[in-house]
């Protein structure tokens, strides 16, 4: 079962990534952690790696591409892989056909969890911390029960500058834009699943999980 997983932030792909890899016991490898790991390790791409982010510099394609070839060249992934936060551009979607040809492997499924910008809007501006406590709030989700005032200690709530209408919509549009052609990249292929990340938690993965249970079929 190899799959990339794609989503807006605050589409919920983290809830869904740990609820697939739990089910199906295939490895989670987001960006993140691989990077983490192969500088650990100390191997040389990691450390090549590691170079450019010292100096707060991109970490060129190149080096990436090399890092996750090596992470699913690892036995854990003989039974499946679920790719985080890889590729993000064609050209990096490109060179993973490449690798996984190569390792005589293909992809199943491109899943994108997909929310209506208005809906990731609500979720990622809803955020309100406490003041006094630091106790964390969503007016959608966890609303204290008086307005602007903290549920445990009655300390004054407020966002952070993170959160706000025109930071949090100026990050989706950058998302967006970078996401589209490699959803149109995926169609063509016919590897992407569209799932609807607009319903309850447990509904977005009883669609998921009819969908992967359909590889077995
Ligand atoms: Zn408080």
């Amino acid at each position: 079962m190899n799959l990339v997983l794609m989503g807006l932030p605050g589409a919920g792909k983290g809830t869904q990534a740990e609820k697939i890899v739990e089910k199906y016991g295939i490895p989670h490898i987001s960006t993140g952690d691989m990077f983490r790991a192969a500088i650990k390790e100390g191997t040389e791409l990691g450390l090549k790696a590691k170079s450019f982010m010292d100096k707060g510099d991109l970490v060129p394609d190149e080096v990436t591409i090399g890092i996750v070839r090596e992470r699913l060249s690892k036995a854990d992934c003989d039974k499946g892989f679920l790719l985080d936060g890889f590729p993000r551009t064609v050209a990096q979607a490109e060179a993973l056909e490449n690798m996984l040809s190569d390792l005589n492997k293909t992809i199943d499924f491109v899943i994108n969890i997909d929310v209506d910008q208005e809906i990731l809007m609500e979720r990622l501006t809803g955020r309100r911390i406490c003041k006094s406590c630091g106790a964390t709030y969503h007016l959608v989700f966890n609303p204290p029960a008086k307005q602007d005032v903290c549920d445990k200690c009655g300390g004054d709530l407020y966002q952070r500058a993170d959160d706000n209408e025109e930071t949090v919509g100026n990050r989706l549009e950058v998302n967006l834009k970078q996401t589209k052609p490699l959803l149109d990249f995926y169609e063509t292929k016919g590897y992407l699943r569209n799932i609807n990340g607009q319903q309850d938690i447990r509904i977005v993965f009883a669609d998921l999980d009819k969908l992967l249970g359909s590889l077995h079929e």
